[in-house]
Order: C-alpha cells, then structure tokens, then sequence
C-alpha cells in the first residue's frame, strides 16, 4: 500500500487549487471560513461554477456527467475545497437520490432527474425519520396505498434538512403493513408540491430553521415515481446510507477547522497556555492518525476492497475530533462564544480584528455540530455495527 502522492495526483491538486484560487466567490468562502449561516443562493452559485467545470458530480459514472475521479482524487478534491473554504455540498440530490436512481431506477427516471440534478433545477430533500423511527428505521409507519396508478400517501416524516427550500423529497413509504417490518417498504420520489404536503419548521438551539417536519394527507404520487420494485425499497435505503456516511469522516474540514483554531488562539494570545497547547495537540494528533486510516481504506476500496465497518470508525472519530476542534474554538474566544450575541457585539468590536470576524459564528457552529454524531446513523448506531462486523458477534 502507498498512501503518498503520485506526479499526477500532485499535478491534479495543483489543478483543482488553481481552479479554486479563480472561480470561488470570495464572499461565500468568507462566510465559510467564519461559520456563518449560507442561504440558497450560496449553494446555487458554488453548485453552478462547479457543473460549469464539470465537477459537480464527482461520484457519478462518467456516462451521466461524473467525474471518473479515483478516490483518491476524490479525497484530494475534498481537502482543497475544504481549505479554501468552498461550502460542502449539500448531498441529498447529487450524493444521496442520484446514486439510488443511477443503480435502481428506470431509463426514464435517469433521464428526468440527473440532469436536474446537475443543473440544479431540483433542490431534493430526504424523508426518512420519523417521529417513531430514527435509528430504528424500519419501523417507519408512512403509508402509501396503490390507487390505480398512484399511490396515496399519508404520513409524517422529521427532522428533514433544508426541506423548506426542497421541491423534490425522496422518501421511505410503507407498503405493505401485513410484511416483515424491512420487506414493506418502497422508496418514492414526490414533487413537494403536490396537494397534500405542508412544511413545519423546527428550530433548533442555534436559532437556525435548518431542519422541518413534513406532513403527507392524501398526497398522490404518480407510481412511474416509485424506484426500484414495490417493497424493495430498503435495498435503496441501505445503499443510500452507504453513501451518506462515505466521506461523513470530514477530514479536510476538519484540517480547515484546526488552522482557523489555531490562528484564532495566536491572536488572542491564547497559545501560551499548556493546557490549550496539550488540548490542540491532542486533537491534531488523532486528525492525522484517521487522516492516514482514511488514506489506507482508500488505497484499499482503489485496489477492489469493499470498506466494512470502518467507514463507521472514521464516522466515529471524524465527528468527534470535528465537535472536539469546535469546542476548543469556544474555550478561545471566550465572551464571543456566546450564542446569539452577533448583533449586539458586531459594532462594538468593529475595526478590532481580534474579535471582530469571529462573533457568534463560532457559537452557533458550536451547537449546530451537535448533529454530527446523531445523523446518518448515531455514533452509538455505528459502534453496535463495528461490534457485529469486527467482534463477529
Ligand atoms: C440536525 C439533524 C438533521 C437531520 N436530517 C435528516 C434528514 O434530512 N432526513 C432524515 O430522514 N433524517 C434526518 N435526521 C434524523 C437522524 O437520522 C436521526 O435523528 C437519527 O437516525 C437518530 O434517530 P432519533 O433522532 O429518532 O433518535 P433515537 O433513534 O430515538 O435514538 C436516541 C438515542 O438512543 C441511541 N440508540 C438508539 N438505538 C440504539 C441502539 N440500538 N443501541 C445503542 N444506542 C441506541 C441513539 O444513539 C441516540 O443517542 C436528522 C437529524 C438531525 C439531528
């Protein structure tokens, strides 16, 4: 195994940094490197210079616009946009609903969404939770009943990230009640317009409307929306988990992050204190031990290997030295930690470059990073997988 560089994968960095360094707009890389809350637009824009690159899609087969990367170039893509401060993708319809419709849908489904998909005419959001069904899935009571050719849906689903900019959800429906829990499950497609559907928003501690609740009463969905075969819709949803959690790991972010620590905690004066010191230490430490475990099950999964539990141990330990390096970040900058504070402490810390560009982004990254080790399956959840898959109970 060789975890370093080749020529052409140093060459392929110096491209992606290059095209970086010219197309990404330096106001949203600003907001990115202070925490700060990105709208719509945001993610439209980066999303359109980068399908304009055609790089947009870079876990696709090349056929439907995919990149023909190697993982490696995957990873080096990742890092670069991550230390340049380019605003991670949001995954549900290019990293999440493409896959599933590029394995199991129709020619016709692939020929209607993926190109929305990379155009971004199609804003997609997930429906998976419910109030009753998070970790245990499959427990999940959403119905739909086939009417002719539509299925009539009712039901509610949760915490659905960014629902309220979506027009399209993918969702677990349950279809046959009488079938062993994981058996009666289908997976559909449906138009957030439809009659039918309302929108509630949930806000969180940090003050954000990042995450919704979703009602279905009487929704018809056309059955050319369903993918795959009627209650094969688990098969869908365990593969699209495996690719929610490829990646979840973070480590360029995470890089990012540690810099943006680091730099803070000198200007505060901050790096005098062994503690702090030991504590950044510390998590750079584990940053590059799951860096190099990254690299490895990489190399691996490139020469024909299927990663097992261990895309849950860089889940694991991706999110935790991700929450660690937040929390360090509070501990410096001491009263700008406090959330909700940006209005009020802005003008009086305008023109003192100490505190200035650092209030209240921090905070609410703080409690918004929460969600890392509960979305995409718990860390808990991933640690029962590594038990059944390593210690073959
Ligand atoms: C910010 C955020 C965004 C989200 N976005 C989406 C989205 O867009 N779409 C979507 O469908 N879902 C989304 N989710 C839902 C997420 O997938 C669930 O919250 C997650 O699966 C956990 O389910 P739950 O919240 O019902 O908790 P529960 O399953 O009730 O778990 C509660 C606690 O018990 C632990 N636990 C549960 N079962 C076990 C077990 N067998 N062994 C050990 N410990 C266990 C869990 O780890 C957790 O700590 C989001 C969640 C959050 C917080």
């Amino acid at each position: 195994m060789d975890i370093n560089y080749s020529a052409e994968e140093l060459a392929f960095r110096d491209q992606v940094r290059e095209f970086l360094r010219a197309e990404l707009p330096a106001d949203i890389a600003e907001r990115v490197r202070l925490g700060k809350h990105l709208g719509k637009d945001d993610h439209q824009r980066w999303q359109r210079i980068l399908n304009t690159r055609g790089w947009y899609a870079a876990n696709w087969p090349v056929e439907f616009g995919g990149t023909g990367w190697s993982v490696v170039q995957k990873h080096i893509f990742e890092e670069e946009c991550a230390a340049f401060g380019a605003p991670r993708l949001i995954s549900f319809g290019v990293n999440m609903v493409a896959p599933v419709i590029i394995k199991f849908g129709s020619a016709e489904q692939k020929a209607h969404y993926l190109p929305r998909i990379l155009d971004g005419s199609d804003w997609w959001c997930q429906g998976y939770s419910e109030p009753g069904a998070g970790s245990d899935l499959s427990s999940l009571k959403t119905r739909a009943v086939r009417e002719g050719d539509h299925y009539v849906v009712n039901g509610q689903k949760t915490w659905t990230t960014l629902g309220q900019h979506a027009n399209w959800i993918f969702c677990l429906v349950r279809t046959d009640p009488q079938a062993q829990q994981q058996r009666g499950i289908s997976f559909l497609l449906i138009d957030m317009a439809s009659p039918g559907i309302s929108v509630r928003p949930i806000i969180t501690l940090d003050g954000e409307h990042e995450v919704n609740e979703v009602f279905f009463d009487n929704v018809r969905v056309p059955v050319g929306n369903l993918v795959g075969e009627e209650n094969q819709g688990w098969t869908c949803a365990k593969y699209l988990l495996t690719h929610e959690r490829t990646g979840q790991a973070g480590i360029g972010i995470s890089k990012a992050a540690l810099a943006h620590l680091k730099q803070v905690a000198a200007r505060e004066g901050r790096l005098a204190d062994p503690l702090l010191r030991a504590q950044i230490a510390e998590v750079e430490m584990q940053l590059l031990a799951i860096e190099v475990s990254t690299l490895r099950i990489l190399a691996a999964a490139q020469a024909g290997g299927v990663p097992g539990a261990e895309s849950s141990i860089l889940k694991i330990k991706g999110s935790e030295i991700r929450q660690a390096i937040s929390h360090l970040l509070r501990k410096v900058i001491g009263p700008c930690a406090l959330p909700f504070l940006e209005d009020e402490l802005a003008p009086a810390f305008a023109g003192a470059p100490l505190h200035g560009d650092y209030c209240a982004g921090p905070a609410s990254q703080y409690f918004n990073l929460r969600k890392l080790s509960i979305y995409g399956g718990s860390n808990e959840i991933q640690k029962n997988i590594i038990s059944k898959m390593i210690l073959d109970l």
